[in-house]
């Protein structure tokens, strides 16, 4: 059974063992009736900020900073890709405004040749009707209706505008984190997360090396369609975050195993976003599937 609208404020761990028993929290339509849920295994899925969250606000005098967090990586090494993108102008006709929520993707860059400077990305171009909508007014501001309006919009729709962009696989570094603050708190009182992403050194390193690459192939793909760039651009945050939980061989430097088993707790999982080293270079959802399957098996297996 499914339970919506309910919101899981902490795990409460066994009296003599490290394994969780229970799970409390309430019922967002009733806040007044707290609701705890029994069960022999647990499975955090709230998503890359929540579950460091949900994890950091189940401390106890036990595990002090946290659940799951005896390498202190709950809620560190919070990552997502950077991007990259680039409008232009190209001669071929695409009907501008038909089809702008679908875009190509390249896989090219997806891995990078041993023998060449560290760069992978997702490639990808959207048809763009950005200054190719109808509109009311002229440029001058005169007010354009009927024919008038449909001359200038047909004079406007010749070639077409595409966008470009680049999701980037970029590190996080450790310091890149999910902490509790105490200064913000929910309805119930618990401090609400803040996170600060940071790159690592060799990330930061890489960046210039990086935009060029891409802006010269955004280029290469301009011309190839004998068009041009008109304006580039990068994002200042990064997109499909993960991370706090991060997977890993060694409990001393991760918070999971492959599988999303903590390494402190056998019978607590974490599975999804929260358990991406990083980010990679595209859209994640379908690896986190992948994996939450996998998990599924194993759990199901215990
Ligand atoms: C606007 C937007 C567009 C996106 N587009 C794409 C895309 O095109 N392709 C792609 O691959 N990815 C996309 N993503 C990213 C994608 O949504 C996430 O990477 C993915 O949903 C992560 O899956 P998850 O299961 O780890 O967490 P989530 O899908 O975030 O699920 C976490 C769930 O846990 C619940 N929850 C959290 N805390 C608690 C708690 N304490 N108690 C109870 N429940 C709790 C939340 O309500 C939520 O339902 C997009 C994200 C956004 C915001």
């Amino acid at each position: 059974m499914l339970h919506d609208r309910t919101l899981v404020r902490r795990l409460l761990l066994d009296e003599s063992r490290p394994v969780v028993v229970a799970a409390q929290g309430y019922r967002q339509d009733r806040p007044e009736q707290p609701i705890e849920y029994r069960a022999k295994r647990f499975v955090v899925a709230s998503g890359y900020c929540w579950s460091s969250h949900l994890l950091l606000l189940s401390a106890n005098r036990r595990f002090p900073n946290g659940l799951a967090n005896s390498s202190g990586l709950v809620g560190r090494y919070m990552n997502g890709h950077a991007f990259i993108s680039a409008s232009a102008t190209i001669d071929a006709q695409t009907y501008p405004g038909l089809n702008m929520t679908h875009s190509l993707i390249s896989r090219e860059f997806f891995r990078c040749p041993v023998d060449k400077p560290f760069v992978r990305h997702d490639t990808r171009v959207w048809e763009s009707s950005s200054g190719r909508d109808p509109r009311l007014r002229s440029a001058e501001g005169r007010l354009l209706l009927g024919n008038e309006l449909l001359e200038d919009w047909r004079a406007r729709t010749t070639g077409s505008s595409v966008r470009l962009r680049a999701y980037v696989d970029v590190h996080p570094s450790a310091d890149s984190g999910l902490t509790l603050d105490p200064q913000k708190t929910n309805r119930y009182g618990d401090p609400m997360p803040k996170i600060e992403h940071r790159l690592d050194a060799p990330s930061i390193a890489r960046q210039a090396a990086t935009r060029e690459h891409v802006l010269a192939l955004f280029n290469t793909m301009a011309k190839a369609s004998n068009g041009r760039i008109v304006s580039t651009g990068a994002g200042d945050y990064l997109d499909h975050p993960g991370g706090g939980c991060r997977m890993g061989t060694d409990p001393s430097t991760s918070v999971c195993d492959s599988f999303g088993r903590t390494h402190d707790h056998e019978n607590l999982f974490v599975v999804g976003a929260p358990t991406t080293p990083t980010a990679g270079c595209t859209n994640g959802t379908l690896t986190f599937v992948a994996l939450t399957l996998r998990s599924a098996g194993e759990i199901a297996r215990a």
